[in-house]
């Protein structure tokens, strides 16, 4: 039996969608075992409504509430901080960054 659900997006957002362009995202179909989340994008050049995994669609930031427009790829354990503890103070192991302190996991890089 598959069993998946769709979700109304309440606040749509504007998507990237590999080769295909910009769009914004109206629906969500839940993930399972079995797919990733997938969106349904309705493509703002021609009006089709597309299927999207998401593993192909960019999401870029609002730089007018202080976002910066593109992910940060040189981020460093200095540049974040632990939302549980609030410390600054990182710890890296195999890649991803710790809080030293409560020792939760923060990121890979
Ligand atoms: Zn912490």
């Amino acid at each position: 039996m598959i069993v998946q659900t769709i979700h109304e997006i309440l606040n749509p957002f504007d998507v990237e969608v590999d080769k295909l362009g910009y769009g914004v995202a109206l629906f969500l179909i839940a993930g399972s075992i079995h797919s990733n989340p997938q969106f349904i994008v309705r493509m703002y050049t021609t009006g089709e409504m597309r299927t999207v995994d998401q593993n192909n669609l960019r999401v870029y930031g609002n730089p007018s509430s202080g976002e910066p427009l593109s992910p940060q790829t040189d981020i460093t354990p200095s540049d974040v901080a632990c939302s549980n503890c609030k410390c600054k103070d990182m710890i890296m192991e195999d890649d991803s960054i710790y809080c030293s302190n409560c020792k939760r996991y923060i990121m890979s890089l």
